[in-house]
């Protein structure tokens, strides 16, 4: 390959979007993760946005003694990526409805359901009291993740109760490796320091920044500090637990809400200073951003219906002969967009993603149809 043709090769290869990366469903025999023999699923999926690159890590024990749970030694949802510290590689979210942790429950759906544009995939979990769904999306060139969760309870069931609990290691970590830091956690209202318990203030704590003194990138010393954006409309109440080593903090969410806005961010590579400044600069617009975000899959944002269906109708007959023996499966996919749409604007999650590839997948059919309406119309 000439130089002009390896440097055309390599910009084709910086493409302005997110880079999506599923790595799939792995099984591999439980280590540290569960009993000896045992055989552990793994599920990687990676979303880049250009700046930082962020990994999720879905782990569960699919041993059948556990009758329906997965448990894993370390949390069933972890960020490997950017760095195992900070939003804890292992496990850093846990939802709990009902007292109980949705996560450690069988994965109903894992799947990415954007790619390009933005970057995004779902998880959902069948909790025995309500399905619960989350939702991770990256914009083009952001420094941070887009979560919505969602909980719908089941025929016959209440939810009084949804807490979401979140482990950080702010930088390094610290015990593990014989060293002594300060741990803080800092809010547009408060800066509270290592051993406290912070008790949150929904409207006014919009931001937890996490971050350790010591372990200050300014000074040499660790990854860098992280962060959590909470949307306060769904937030009851809270606490952050400033630990040595882990910060563990509690955010209990209205049961009536149905749904809640987070955001993470981890500033590795930076210093303290600046991801101080970049907080302050920049929470409330990515506060706005974060409420204003539509999390459904591009293809079902843009789709209109009707419109569809006029176009499909109208191609069928300029198709003429051929429209006729095409006219079944367009009215197949017709009906199949009509039922996932329905089901999908009921909060059907499963649906709305296959709804999303269902029209992508038609766009060789009306690709075809077209083809065939111009011909029968010279
Ligand atoms: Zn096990």
């Amino acid at each position: 390959m000439g130089l002009l043709a390896l440097s055309a090769a390599l910009c084709a290869q910086t493409p302005e979007g997110v880079k999506v990366i599923d790595g799939g469903a792995q099984m591999n025999a439980a280590t540290w993760e569960c009993t000896a023999g045992h055989q552990v699923q793994k599920h990687r999926v990676t979303l880049d946005s250009g700046v930082v690159r962020y990994t999720f890590l879905a782990s569960g024990c699919q041993d059948p003694s556990h009758e329906g749970k997965h448990p894993c030694a370390e949390g069933n949802f972890g960020m490997p990526d950017p760095v195992s510290a900070n939003w804890y590689w292992g496990g850093f979210f846990r939802v709990l409805v009902n007292g109980a942790d949705a996560t450690v429950c069988d994965i109903k759906d894992l799947r990415v359901t954007e790619h390009d544009n933005r970057g995004a995939f779902q998880i959902v979990w069948a909790h025995p009291d309500a399905e619960v769904g989350l939702r991770l999306m990256v914009l083009p060139g952001g420094n941070h993740v887009l979560a919505l969760l969602v909980w719908h309870p089941r025929e016959g069931k209440t939810v009084t109760s949804v807490r979401v609990q979140l482990t950080c290691y702010p930088s390094f970590f610290t015990a593990a490796r014989n060293r002594k830091g300060e741990r803080h956690c800092r809010t547009p209202r408060i800066d509270d320091t290592e051993p406290n318990t912070l008790t949150l203030e929904p409207e006014q704590d919009t931001y937890l920044y996490y971050y350790d003194a010591i372990f200050d990138v300014a000074n040499g010393e660790g990854d860098g500090p992280c962060a959590a954006l909470l949307s306060p409309k769904a937030v009851a109440g809270g606490k952050v637990a400033i630990g040595n080593y882990a910060v563990q903090t509690e955010i209990d969410l209205k049961p009536e809400a149905g749904e809640a806005r987070l955001a993470f961010y981890d500033f590795t590579g930076l210093k303290n200073a600046e991801a101080e400044n970049y907080l302050t600069a920049h929470a409330d617009e990515d506060l706005v951003e974060l409420d204003d975000a539509d999390f459904r899959p591009q293809a079902v944002r843009e789709l209109d219906y009707d419109r569809l269906k006029t176009e499909a109708l109208k191609l069928l007959a300029d198709a003429a002969e051929d429209g006729k023996a095409m006219e079944p499966q367009v009215q197949a996919l017709l009906a199949k967009v009509a039922d996932l749409k329905t089901k999908a604007e009921g909060g059907d999650w499963l649906a709305e993603a296959d709804l999303a590839s269902s029209l992508i997948d038609s766009e060789d059919l009306f690709w075809k149809l077209r083809t065939f309406a111009v011909l029968n119309n010279p």
